[in-house]
């Protein structure tokens, strides 16, 4: 894994395009200014890391678009020592930038390949204080729970009501919800008495919440690059 002044050059420019589309918190601009995201692709597509565009990686899913995550991220509000639970570990970017502005971040994935191939790779990238944790994201994490915030990183069809259970009182969660291929990004607030108040912020396109998980494991694929 290299990283040039080259790679420096186009995340400058990717903080100045999601400057421009109205992100304006430092702290996320400076987790993309730091975090060299074309370690998450595989080495050929290293070109696409900088583009403001979803990409596909292994097990059919995808690294999701630089703004969805800045949004994501904003939305959650991160406070320092903030205990996040991801769900949809995918590439480990996101959780990469919600570890670097300060959350302990615990983050699920269903996907066998995915979560071996994450599990190293973030270990081999300095993020090992990231807890990966394999299982249906549905569950949650009971065993780590309560959390300050939640974020679902797939489009879900139903509010998961265990990760609602999951979350301590006036925690937030972030999940973007609808059927078909556009979902509403929703902020929802749980509040002192448990009630739940919710804030839409527009149309995203995300892969399925699937149930279950797939320990079908795919040996031949990279995901990431290779040292
Ligand atoms: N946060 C990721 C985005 C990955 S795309 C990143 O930064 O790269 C969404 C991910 O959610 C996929 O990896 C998919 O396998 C995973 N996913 C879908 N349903 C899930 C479930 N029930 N539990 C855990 N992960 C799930």
């Amino acid at each position: 894994m290299v990283d040039t002044h080259r790679h420096r050059g186009l995340r400058q420019q990717l903080v100045q395009e999601l400057k421009f589309k109205g992100i304006k918190d430092d702290r996320i601009l400076n987790a993309f200014m730091q975090i060299p995201r074309h370690y998450f692709l595989e080495k050929t597509f290293a070109e696409w890391a900088y583009k403001d565009v979803a990409f596909p990686i292994d097990a059919d899913q995808t690294i999701s678009q630089p703004y969805t995550v800045a949004i994501q991220t904003s939305l959650l509000d991160i406070k320092q020592g903030d205990k996040v639970l991801e769900i949809g570990t995918g590439s480990g970017f996101q959780a990469c930038v919600l570890n670097f502005i300060g959350a302990k971040v615990y983050t699920i994935e269903r996907q066998k390949t995915l979560y071996d191939k994450t599990e190293k790779f973030l270990h081999q990238i300095g993020f090992g204080t990231v807890r990966t944790l394999f299982g249906d994201g549905y569950e949650g994490s009971p065993r780590f729970a309560p959390f300050d915030k939640i974020l679902v990183t797939a489009g879900a069809t139903e509010i998961p009501v265990k990760l609602i259970d999951q979350l301590k009182p006036n925690g937030v969660m972030v999940i973007p919800l609808g059927e078909g291929n556009t979902q509403k990004m929703l902020k929802i607030t749980k509040n002192e008495n448990g009630g739940l108040e919710r804030e839409n912020f527009g149309d995203f396109s995300f892969v399925p919440f699937l149930k279950g998980v797939n320990n079908f494991v795919n040996t031949s694929k990279q995901i990431h690059q290779t040292l």
